[in-house]
């Protein structure tokens, strides 16, 4: 069983990131688990060349930072030409209609005065991350289940028109981890594109950053502290974050609140303390730009490695070579 699993720098490495995914992933990796930053995605909309390689870097060394294997860590650009190869292959077994149904595409490209090929196809680039490492499970939330349910269609697709190259892979629903919601803004999740929201804590913040991001959430207008997610969607927040930092449950974080004041005052202290190894470790990392181009190169390394076998005999089957 290979897993694989990405994260795109299209923003910051926000809180819901680490407290819903990364720290899983370091935590509860097998040996034959695949991560990697997915710099290519960040492209399907407008997006300027120096932050996507700023955010590329920076989540490449929290991912480290976390304690994820440096040998299962790659940057996807790294294998562009493996990628964009094996991407038009499969563009040429995938229907217009069937990239075109993906509901996230809709969503995406609903209303905007005009929107890129690649935000249509990127699922399909999506099936050749997949496939050419070899990956049979692909852990995500329901709105990347019609990706993997897509590649997994063409892997059939592709071994049953060609010849058996590649896995089958699967979608796996995550092990429920807390969804962290935006702290301004309780009704939407916390997301790392988000622009200038002040309710989003990046890892990355300094304490003081993180201290004035919790003093001015919103809560409940109300004065006892009581975990109610349906009626009370900022106080749940709260109390979610500190149970995830804490390792307990939110009623137990509820039970032990004082006021909102003072529980904004313990769930930032429990964040701080969460985030604060990752945060000084990344910053090591980023401060080092050689050491960190030399565990991207080795990560890069390998995953062509794994890669290379799959393209060239799909290169073959299909009469390339
Ligand atoms: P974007 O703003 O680009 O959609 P995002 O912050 O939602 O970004 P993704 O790159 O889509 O993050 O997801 C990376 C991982 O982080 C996924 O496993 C996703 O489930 C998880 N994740 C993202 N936001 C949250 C959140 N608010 N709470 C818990 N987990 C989250």
């Amino acid at each position: 069983m290979t897993r694989l699993s990405g994260i795109t720098p299209s923003g910051h490495v926000q809180l819901g990131n680490y407290l819903g995914a990364v720290r899983r992933w370091a935590a509860e990796r097998e040996p034959a688990d695949l991560f990697f930053v997915s710099d290519l995605h960040a492209m399907t909309t407008p997006h300027r060349p120096q932050r996507l390689r700023a955010l590329t870097r920076e989540q490449f060394a929290v991912l480290l930072a976390a304690g994820i294997d440096p040998d299962s860590l790659f940057v996807q650009s790294d294998l562009a030409g493996e990628l964009g190869a094996l991407n038009w292959i499969l563009e040429c077994t995938c229907g217009f209609g069937e990239a075109a149904r993906m509901t996230q595409f809709k969503d995406r490209g609903a209303g905007q005065h005009s929107v890129r090929v690649g935000l249509l196809t990127y699922p399909v680039l999506m099936a050749a991350d997949i496939l050419l490492q070899g990956a049979t499970e692909v852990p995500v939330g329901s709105d990347q289940d019609q990706h993997v349910e897509l590649a997994r269609t063409l892997a059939r697709r592709f071994n049953a028109a060609f010849g058996e190259v590649f896995a089958v892979p699967r979608a796996v629903v995550p092990k429920t981890a807390a969804r962290i919601r935006d702290l301004s803004d309780p009704g939407r999740k916390m997301e790392k594109s988000t622009l200038q929201s002040p309710g989003v804590v990046f890892v990355l913040d300094e304490p003081d950053v993180i201290r004035r991001k919790f003093r001015r959430a919103v809560t409940d207008g109300l004065d006892d502290v009581r975990y109610e997610p349906d009626t009370r969607p900022g106080g749940a927040n709260l109390l979610e974050i500190l149970a995830a930092c804490n390792d307990i449950s939110p009623y137990a974080a509820a039970s032990a609140a004082g006021t909102y004041a003072e529980l904004k005052e313990v769930v930032a202290e429990a964040v701080i303390e969460q985030l604060r190894p990752v945060r000084e470790r990344a910053r090591e990392l980023l401060d080092d730009p050689a050491e960190l181009d030399r565990v991207r190169s080795r990560g890069a390394k390998r995953a062509r490695d794994r890669a290379q076998p799959r393209l060239q005999a799909a290169l073959r089957v299909t009469g390339l070579r």
